[in-house]
Order: structure tokens, then C-alpha cells, then sequence
């Protein structure tokens, strides 16, 4: 498993790659995650309070074969954002 930093812009602005930002789709709290290679993803996954995402993410992007076990870092302090 690996562990995605928290993107360090606001939404709106050009996410670094390899970052998560807070997002919400259909009112549940989610997850823009971008791959390493700065492919934009809305996470349709299960995370828990700690942050694990569950299944694996598979990069949006047909091009790309990154494919990981990954944990959201900081998803429990940005609770409320
Ligand atoms: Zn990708």
C-alpha cells in the first residue's frame, strides 16, 4: 500500500501529481486523486476513517497501467472541510 499526500493547492487550482484533494460526489465525502503521472480520477471507492481506500485504484487514464493499494494521508483531519 502506498500513502498519497494531500494536495497542497485549493480546488480549483492544478493538482500536483500524486496528491489527493477532498471532493464530494452524490453528498458523501470523496477523493480526487491524481496518479503520479497527474491523471485526474473522483474516487467511486470506499474510505475509511483512516483514510484506506478499498478496492485498489486503477488510473482513469487507458494509457496508464498505475494501479495501487493506496491511503489517503490527512483524510481523517479533513473531516468537515
Ligand atoms: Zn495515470
Amino acid at each position: 500500500m502506498i500513502t498519497i499526500p494531500r494536495s497542497p493547492v485549493g480546488p480549483g487550482q492544478p493538482m500536483p501529481a500524486g496528491t489527493w484533494q477532498p471532493a464530494t460526489f452524490e453528498g458523501q465525502r470523496t477523493a480526487t486523486l491524481a496518479c503520479p503521472s497527474g491523471h485526474l480520477g473522483l474516487l467511486n471507492h470506499e474510505i475509511s476513517e483512516t483514510g484506506v481506500v478499498s478496492p485498489s485504484v486503477v488510473c482513469p487514464d487507458g494509457s496508464c497501467d498505475w494501479h495501487e493499494h493506496v491511503k489517503l494521508d490527512g483524510w481523517a483531519s479533513a473531516a468537515g472541510y
